[in-house]
């Protein structure tokens, strides 16, 4: 059996052609069923539709042989006991630093709200400034608001969010796409079943692009 670890949310629509594409179709219609395992056309396949921050996680214990995961979840969970296949392209975005805009240059200690606490010790560390890290689990933009952070570290895409809420982006932390992953046990071990999805689905990339 291979186990398909799939991101819920708006990867999912982006996901579901490109497994098409490999010749793996769920049995029910994943975007509005409330079940999380399906069983697939393919009798050796099943696909589980997670939250993106447990998808590594699942992939790196070998409970799912694959994902498909958000690089900045990768960056933030770390990449040990798995491989990074293919750049997906799909789900677009960019991790950034924000603040209110316009404000004031921070004096010492910056405090910074993100969800993305390991990048955001990780990129402050390496401009060499010091940061009080504040973790939560959505909505930062409110956090400069209500004077709970200086900055916050998010994913932004049309930049809208920010401009709704009177904030501006700072630093670009790093591009972000879904990535195809793979435990690397499973790749080792079910190398045979899993190269031709692989493949399937890096012709389908090369078609589409
Ligand atoms: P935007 O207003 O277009 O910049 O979208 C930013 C908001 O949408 C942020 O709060 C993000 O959490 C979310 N978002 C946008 N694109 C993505 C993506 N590819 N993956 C995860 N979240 C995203």
């Amino acid at each position: 059996m291979i186990t398909i670890a799939l991101t819920k949310g708006r990867i999912l629509s982006e996901t579901l052609p490109l497994l098409a594409a490999a010749g793996i179709v769920p049995d029910s219609d994943i975007t509005k069923s409330r079940k999380l395992i399906f069983e697939t056309n393919r009798e050796d396949i099943r696909l589980v539709v997670l939250r993106g921050s447990d998808v590594p996680t699942y992939v790196k214990r070998g409970s799912a042989d694959l994902g498909i995961a958000g690089k900045d979840m990768l960056m933030e969970t770390g990449g040990d006991n798995l491989y990074e296949l293919l750049d997906l392209n799909i789900a677009r975005c960019r991790l950034m630093t924000a603040a209110v805009k316009g404000r004031e240059p921070i004096q010492g200690k910056t405090r910074v709200a993100t969800k993305f606490t390991e990048v955001a010790r990780r990129y402050y560390a390496s401009q060499k400034r010091q940061v009080e890290l504040v973790k939560l689990y959505g909505a930062m933009e409110v956090a400069p608001l209500l004077d709970l952070a200086d900055e916050i570290v998010d994913i932004v895409d049309t930049g809208n969010t920010l401009i709704a809420n009177g904030l501006e982006p700072l630093d670009l932390i790093a591009d972000i796409s879904s990535r195809l992953i793979v435990n690397k046990a499973s790749f080792k071990i079910k190398n045979a079943q899993l190269m031709p999805i692989v493949e399937n689905i890096q012709s389908e990339l090369g078609v589409s692009q």
